[in-house]
């Protein structure tokens, strides 16, 4: 099995990378940052979405290992005095893993152009200079005509990040669809959209039509979508992504436990 580090620059993350770089070094297993079957991200959540968003057209052979150097994180269960620990797990390996779903976004621009991206955590949608305005497609459905600050579109795991903040509801993992919430819709006798999170199973489409002076700006997860000065975004739609995360399951924290030490309170 080969092995790779993704770590966030910190002095505490290289030091950590030196001493799993030597125990693996010493345990024979070979390290390859080009095409690892194990990406170990030493950091936060952050450092993980970074390491996804790297990897992320190899994900159908990569299993990912979260150690993280502060707080315990949604995707860094490990600590970092388990170091050895984790040496062993590699040695004793059988590629047992846990795998979450993604979200696929497809954006289309008023040049005719096209991208594709991936999520682990959300996709947002966002004016900061006027009222976003758009229609919401359900499977190609008109559902509503939305005006507001934004929407969040989320994955089950990153329904804890950004998705709750905005009211969203925590998602178990082990569903598999999206979640798309609004955030700050304006609603009065002229303007009206649900008002609440929706919840879409694994079939669901949902197309975003935006209007032709549209400002928005979308995000996936970390990073904001360069539009340049000439194109803005016209559609963009949602699905479940045919791919998966896959997380090596030698010692992977119980997600409501979790939710419960992030959230609530105590140990997880
Ligand atoms: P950051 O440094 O701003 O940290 C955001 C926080 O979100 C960190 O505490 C991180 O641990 C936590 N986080 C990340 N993924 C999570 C998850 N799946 N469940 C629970 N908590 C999670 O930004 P970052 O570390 O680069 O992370 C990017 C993420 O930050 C985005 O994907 C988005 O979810 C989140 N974010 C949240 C808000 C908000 O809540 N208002 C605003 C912007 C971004």
């Amino acid at each position: 099995m080969k092995v790779a580090i993704y770590n966030s620059g910190t002095q505490e993350s290289k030091r950590l990378k030196r001493m799993i770089m030597q125990g693996l070094a010493k345990e024979n297993i070979p390290y390859d940052e080009e095409r690892p079957e194990l990406v170990i991200s030493i950091g936060g959540d952050g450092t993980l979405l970074s390491a996804f968003n790297h990897y992320e057209d190899q994900l159908d052979q990569i299993r990912f290992v979260g150690m993280h150097t502060g707080h315990l994180g949604f995707y860094t269960d490990w600590r970092t005095f388990e170091v050895f620990d984790l040496i062993e797990s590699l040695k004793a390996d059988t590629g047992q893993s846990v795998s979450y779903p993604l979200l696929d976004i497809d954006a289309k621009y008023s040049d005719g152009t096209h991208q594709k991206f991936i999520a682990l955590n959300e996709s947002t949608i966002k004016d900061t200079l006027k009222t976003m305005v758009c229609d919401v497609y359900v499977n190609s459905e008109l559902f509503e005509r939305f005006r507001g600050d934004g929407l969040c579109i989320s994955t089950p795991t990153g329904s804890t990040a950004y998705n709750k903040s905005v009211g969203g509801a925590i998602m178990d993992p082990k569903i598999i669809g999206f979640q798309l919430s609004e955030m700050a819709s304006l609603n009065n006798r002229v303007f009206r959209t649900l008002g609440s999170p929706i919840i879409f199973g694994a079939d669901a489409v949902l197309t975003l039509r935006l209007d032709d002076d549209s400002t928005a700006v979308l995000s996936c997860d970390r990073t904001q979508i360069e539009l340049g000065q000439v194109r803005h975004l016209t559609e963009l739609t949602y699905s479940v992504a045919k791919q998966q995360i896959h997380f090596a399951k030698y010692q992977h924290t119980d997600f409501w436990r979790r939710v419960k030490a992030s959230f609530i309170g105590g140990e997880a």
